[in-house]
């Protein structure tokens, strides 16, 4: 028997519609499953992506209808949001009309494929019931503090007057538009996920065996906990006076307390308010700050592709341990989003730092033995760091950061990189 799609499928979806056969009853006597598959982004035209997604959910849903579950298998339109809105810059039409014209068109295309969806519980992201529900849901969350405002830079396109994630910048221009892209300080509405920092890496523990491995890092990534000690730089009178009085202290975090006697340098990111201070007061070369004028022009990813890159800004702070003073650097991979945008520098023990000094001829000071190569990078005794030497160097983080804690002059912190902005 010739298998006829349009004539075996049409008799088939026909029937299952007047059966209603794929609607969840209201009772409650059966046990409930409810399968959702991720809801598509109403782009126009259904691909085979789409196809191969929504069999696998149709064949789960189909299984525990067999196994005598009540199914509730939805559909719905990921149909809000900036995708929409690009789209209709692009096609001059309204968002609206543009965005239900192809969820019309895909629905068909969706019927046509025979998926067992629920026909009676369809909505999109952007119909006025949902988005009701979901603002009511923000002014909740913004009452439990789990929504907060910040200001940030973003990267700003004015012609298309949007917000452009990293990956929407090309080579510094507009991937839409082609226009430059600025970088822009504004005020914007962040999620506070890192209170669920720890849940999150609970459960992936839970998850290994099962998950691909490289998926689990990608995501334990993501989070980007690191614990470590977070403390200041008290700047010298010198650099205190040089800065009109503006700044007395800078905070740093680092994850590596262990290696606090190797500190040779520090550095500032090119947007830390001290280094816009300096170049908004002419106290930096004319040369020099137009080169920082770059770099701040540039996204994370730019920067990130080019070489290392930094300038000595002429001021000084005291290590906080051996009061011993240290020069003050800007540099190109010194981001402004983590850590408060200020690092501690330990050439002898870290490549970065390593690399950059070599570079700009720092000074190095090895504090963990072993091996004669730098940097030393793995596991070791420390050494030239006073009461601490002879300890195991993993064994002293925990100490230190108890030292700055007693001293009052640091604490130990968990830092977590990741944030949603809404
Ligand atoms: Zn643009």
């Amino acid at each position: 028997m010739a298998y006829t799609p349009k004539k075996i499928e049409t008799k088939w979806q026909r029937q299952w519609e007047e059966e209603k056969a794929y609607e969840p009853d209201e009772g409650l006597e059966r046990k409930k499953k409810y399968i959702l598959s991720m809801f598509p982004f109403p782009s126009g035209r259904l691909h085979m992506g789409h196809v191969r997604n929504y069999a696998i959910g149709d064949a789960f849903a189909r299984y525990y209808r067999k196994q005598d579950f009540n199914v509730l298998h939805p559909i719905g339109w990921d149909a809000f949001g900036m995708p929409a809105e690009n789209a209709a810059i692009k096609h001059g039409r309204h968002p609206k009309e543009w965005t239900y014209s192809n969820i019309d068109y895909m629905r068909k295309e969706l019927n046509t494929l025979g998926i067992s969806f629920s026909k009676t519980r369809e909505f999109a992201t952007c119909d006025p019931l949902y988005s009701k529900w979901e603002q009511e849901f923000m002014i909740k969350m913004f009452e439990e503090k789990l929504l907060y405002r910040e200001s940030t830079t973003v990267n700003w396109c004015e012609d298309c007057h949007t917000v452009l994630a990293n990956e929407q910048v090309e080579e510094g221009c507009c991937w839409r538009c082609d226009n430059e892209v600025q970088l822009k300080e504004m005020d914007g509405y962040y999620l506070d996920i890192k209170r669920y920092a720890d849940d999150l890496l609970g459960d992936l523990t839970e998850l290994e065996g099962k998950w691909p491995s490289q998926v689990i890092t990608m995501q334990k990534n993501w989070i980007g906990k690191s614990q470590g000690l977070e403390f200041v730089f008290e700047l010298t009178e010198a650099s205190k006076a040089k800065l009109g009085g503006q700044f007395e202290t800078y905070s740093v975090f680092t994850t590596r307390p262990d290696t606090i006697y190797g500190v040779t340098y520090t550095a500032l990111a090119p947007e830390h308010a001290i280094t816009k201070y300096l170049m908004k007061h002419d106290l930096l070369s004319k040369n020099v700050s137009n080169k920082i004028a770059k770099i701040i022009n540039m996204t994370e990813i730019e920067r990130a592709k080019e070489g290392k890159e930094g300038y000595d800004l002429g001021l000084s702070v005291i290590h906080p341990l051996t009061q011993e003073e240290i020069p003050v650097w800007t540099a190109n991979f010194v981001l402004a989003s983590y850590g408060g945008g200020a690092v501690m520098a330990v050439p002898a023990h870290d490549e970065r730092d390593f690399e950059f000094a070599t570079q700009y001829n720092l000074p190095i000071k090895r504090v963990i033995s072993g091996g004669d190569a730098l940097p030393y990078i793995l596991e070791g005794t420390l050494e030239n760091s006073d009461t601490f030497t002879g300890m195991k160097n993993t064994d002293a983080k925990a100490q230190i950061i108890a030292f700055f804690q007693t001293k009052e002059v640091g604490k130990g912190v968990t830092n977590i990189s990741y944030a949603i902005g809404v």
